[in-house]
């Protein structure tokens, strides 16, 4: 048997298209893009490779702290919590071995200590920004000005720093694809459909694949990021490696959510 892949939705998160998902120049190319903020789903990815449970990224804070320190109008019901989740999947948050972190932003890292026997992944720099960030980014890495605790402080001892690409076991490999985040990478995970790439937050919405001939892009820009120089060469890095974008997997595309009631398992 070979790798499956469950995606799981840890809740919504509410952010605003025109200042999150849409870069500037793009607006008058996208005239039905509204300013009202908007939900968006908050997935991970369990794969379960016949012999370890793995997740990428474990999902979004409570609906609590998501409103106070974050994007007000976000929530979590109480079994979307990423711990619940994986229970509710079939599996025991104590099976999962490894959880290779996409970024460690708080949508993405929370309840991480609650896989008690998980090793984590992330690329260096990820982890050397998120522990000493700029304060632009307070928010996003959880720091310790804001009065409150990330999830990742106190787990130096549990953390595999990577330094570029990596196979972190047969099947599964990641890749640099900074630009949303200094140290953002994607996964590929090898599987009886191909190779999927869950990408994090290298792309909010499959929109920002799409080209815009009118201003030569060749992709649709984001409008939240740390460098769109890279966020540029990561897009275009992946639609290389992964033509077919079917296969590509990212956290927060709405329309996620309908393909994934249909195929709540791919790769079977
Ligand atoms: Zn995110």
């Amino acid at each position: 048997m070979g790798i499956t892949i469950r995606p799981l939705n840890s809740g919504f998160c509410t952010s605003n298209p025109k200042t999150y998902h849409y870069h500037f120049s793009t607006h008058k190319y996208y005239p039905n893009v509204s300013n009202e903020d908007k939900p968006l789903p908050v997935f991970f990815y369990l794969l379960d490779t016949g012999s370890e449970v793995i997740l990428v990224d474990c999902g979004m804070a409570n609906a609590d702290r998501a409103n106070t320190y974050h994007h007000p109008g976000s929530w979590q019901d109480p079994d979307q919590a990423s711990p619940a989740a994986v229970r509710k999947a079939g599996y025991d948050p104590d099976q999962v071995t490894k959880i290779i972190f996409t970024h460690l932003h708080w949508d993405h890292t929370f309840y991480m200590k609650e896989f008690k026997n998980a090793t984590y992944y992330a690329q260096r720099k990820e982890y050397e920004f998120a522990m000493n960030p700029l304060p632009l980014y307070y928010k996003s890495y959880e720091y310790k000005w804001l009065g409150i605790e990330a999830p990742f402080i106190g787990c130096e001892d549990r953390f595999v720093l990577l330094d570029g690409e990596a196979e972190i076991v047969p099947g599964v490999r990641v890749y640099p694809t900074p630009g949303h985040s200094v140290g953002h990478q994607a996964v590929e995970v090898d599987t009886k459909d191909g190779t999927y790439h869950i990408i994090g937050d290298a792309v909010f919405l499959m929109d920002n694949f799409k080209p815009i001939p009118e201003i030569d892009y060749d992709v649709t820009p984001t409008a939240r990021f740390v460098s769109l120089t890279d966020w540029w060469e990561s897009v275009r890095e992946i639609k290389r490696r992964c033509p077919d974008l079917n296969m590509v997997l990212p956290t927060h595309e709405p329309t996620l959510v309908e393909r994934f009631e249909k195929t709540p398992v791919l790769g079977l």
